[in-house]
């Protein structure tokens, strides 16, 4: 599925994250806060995480060629430190990329902060590669790893994705629109973009807009969706 992000100040999609679904025959839906624990323990997670980066590439492939949209429109996609152990990361995105027909500059790589403070070295030299080719290097859960802050400079991070319970604790207490407020600056003084994850209502969507963030997404503005609903998304949005 694909969830819409939307420029706060222009009020406009600027680009979709990727996430798993899996509808299983017998069980039904599983949500992927189970299943991909289960993928990464296994190393099910390599095979799964090309697959999805190379279905989300499709997808913005076409997209762009129904709607017109496409220079403008970026693609986000979730990765895992297993998908880093492979030592062959950088090549095998890139390869999944080009031949899916399109440039390196629309893809997002979301890595959560917690993988960066496990494996530095390695994820710091795979992610300098991917980002010379030109692809966006955003962190995810950000606020969550209790990590010291020097690792921001360390990595070549250009999107900073807030969690999306710093923007739950503002809804309930001014304290947190402080801290949010904060690392929307943090995030600026580093040149970087930043996005809100989890808008819930035009509230938070009006205060992260006067805070100055620059992306939201969340079910405020939509949830998680197919990708023929994308089209209609754009089209109606
Ligand atoms: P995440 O990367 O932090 O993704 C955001 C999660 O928040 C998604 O849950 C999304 O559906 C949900 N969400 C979006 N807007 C809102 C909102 O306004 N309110 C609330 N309460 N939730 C919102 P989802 O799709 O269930 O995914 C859960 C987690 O599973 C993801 O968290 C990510 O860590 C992992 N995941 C999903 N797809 C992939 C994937 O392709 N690869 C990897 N490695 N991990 C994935
Ligand atoms: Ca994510
Ligand atoms: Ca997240």
């Amino acid at each position: 599925h694909y969830q819409p992000m939307i420029d706060l100040a222009a009020n406009r999609i600027v680009g979709f994250e990727a996430l798993m679904r899996w509808q299983h025959p017998e069980r039904g839906f599983i949500s992927p806060g189970l299943f991909i624990p289960i993928a990464e323990e296994t190393g099910l997670i390599v095979a799964a995480s090309q697959w999805a980066l190379r279905e989300a590439c499709k997808a913005l492939k076409r997209i762009g060629d129904r709607t017109g949209h496409f220079k403008d429109l970026f693609m986000s996609v979730n990765f895992s430190s297993m998908d880093f152990a492979t030592g062959t990361f950088p090549e095998d995105i890139a390869n999944i990329i080009s031949s899916c027909d399109i440039a390196p500059e629309p893809i997002h790589l979301e890595i959560t902060e917690r993988l960066l403070i496990g494996q530095p070295d390695r994820a710091r030299e795979a992610l300098t590669l991917c980002r010379q080719a030109g692809m966006g290097i955003s962190i995810d859960d950000f606020g969550t790893g209790y990590s010291s802050l020097s690792y921001l400079h360390y990595f070549p991070i250009n999107i900073l994705k807030i969690d999306q319970k710093f923007i739950q604790e503002m809804r309930r207490n001014d304290g947190a629109l402080e801290l949010v407020r904060s690392i929307i600056a943090l995030g600026k003084n580093m040149k970087m973009k930043v996005v809100a994850e989890g808008v819930e209502t035009a509230e938070d969507a009006q205060e992260l807009r006067v805070l100055g963030c620059d992306i939201a997404q969340g079910y405020y503005f939509a949830k998680p969706m197919p990708e023929l609903d994308v089209t209609k998304f754009l089209r109606e949005f």
